[in-house]
C-alpha cells in the first residue's frame, strides 16, 4: 500500500462524513449499534446529526430505533425546532427530543446529540439521588481522557436532573445546567429514572462521548456497589 492510499484509508475511518446522505447512513448505523448495546431499546432514545443546509436531522419518535431507514429522518431548524423537511411517510412524527437537541446545539454548539435509555445512566442517576446532589462525580478512570479537556486526575462532574412526564418539559432544567460553570466540561446530562443526553461537535464525536460516558457510568456504579458490599 502506498503512503497516499494509507492516508486516504485513515481519513475514511476517522473523518466525519461531509454530506447529508453519508450522515444519514452513519446515524442509521449508530442506532443499530446502540440498540445492540441496550442504549435505545423499546423504541426509546434517539439521535440527531447535521443536515447539509444548517438544519438538524432528527430520527422519528416512537419507532424501533434499530429499524430507522435513511429516508425517515426529519430536518429541523435548530433555532426553534421548526420542521423544515419531513419524510414521505405520513405516520412518522419528529423525535420528542427535538427541543432538547436544538437547545444543546444552541448552548453547546453540538451538531450531534444521542439520547440514551441505558440502565447504567439510570443507575448513575440513582447515585446522585442517594447522595442528595445534583451531579455525579466521576474520578480515577483513564476513560475520562475521552472527554475533551478532561484528564485522568480530574474529578469530572456530570449534571443530574429530575425526570418529567414529557421530554420537552426537561428544557428549563437543561437551560440551568448549561448556564452552570460547574458543568462546563460535561458533554452529558443524566436524567434520573430515565437515561442521558450526550453530545459532540459532530456525529463521530458524539459517538465517542456516548461510548466513554456509558463506560464511566458503569464503572462508577459498579465501584459504588463494591464499596457498599465491603462496608456491609
Ligand atoms: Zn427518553
Amino acid at each position: 500500500m502506498t503512503g497516499a492510499a494509507s492516508t486516504l484509508g485513515d481519513m475514511s475511518l476517522h473523518a466525519p462524513p461531509t454530506d447529508e446522505q453519508a450522515t444519514r447512513e452513519l446515524l442509521v448505523e449508530l442506532l443499530r449499534d446502540f440498540h445492540r448495546r441496550g442504549w435505545v431499546s423499546g423504541t426509546g432514545g434517539g439521535i440527531c446529526g447535521p443536515a447539509d443546509d444548517g438544519g438538524l436531522l432528527l430520527a422519528p419518535s416512537g419507532v424501533h430505533k434499530e429499524r430507522v431507514r435513511t429516508d425517515e429522518f426529519f430536518t429541523v431548524d435548530p433555532a426553534d425546532g421548526r420542521v423544515v423537511r419531513r419524510p414521505d411517510r405520513d405516520d412518522l412524527r419528529p423525535s420528542e427530543c427535538n427541543s432538547i437537541f436544538c437547545l444543546a446545539h444552541r448552548s453547546r454548539g453540538a451538531w450531534s446529540v444521542v439520547h440514551s435509555h441505558a440502565l447504567s445512566a439510570v443507575l448513575a442517576g440513582d447515585l446522585a439521588a442517594a447522595a442528595a446532589t445534583d451531579h455525579l462525580a466521576i474520578r480515577d478512570l483513564e476513560m475520562l481522557k475521552g472527554i475533551p479537556g478532561v484528564t485522568n486526575v480530574d474529578v469530572h462532574l456530570v449534571p443530574v436532573i429530575r425526570n418529567t412526564p414529557r421530554e420537552p418539559e426537561l428544557v428549563s432544567q437543561l437551560e440551568d445546567v448549561f448556564a452552570d460553570p460547574r458543568f462546563e466540561a460535561a458533554r452529558a446530562v443524566v436524567v434520573r429514572d430515565h437515561g442521558a443526553y450526550i453530545w459532540g461537535d459532530d456525529v463521530l464525536a458524539a459517538k465517542r462521548h456516548t461510548e466513554v460516558y456509558h463506560f464511566l457510568f458503569e464503572a462508577t456504579v459498579a465501584r459504588r456497589d463494591r464499596q457498599k458490599e465491603e462496608r456491609a
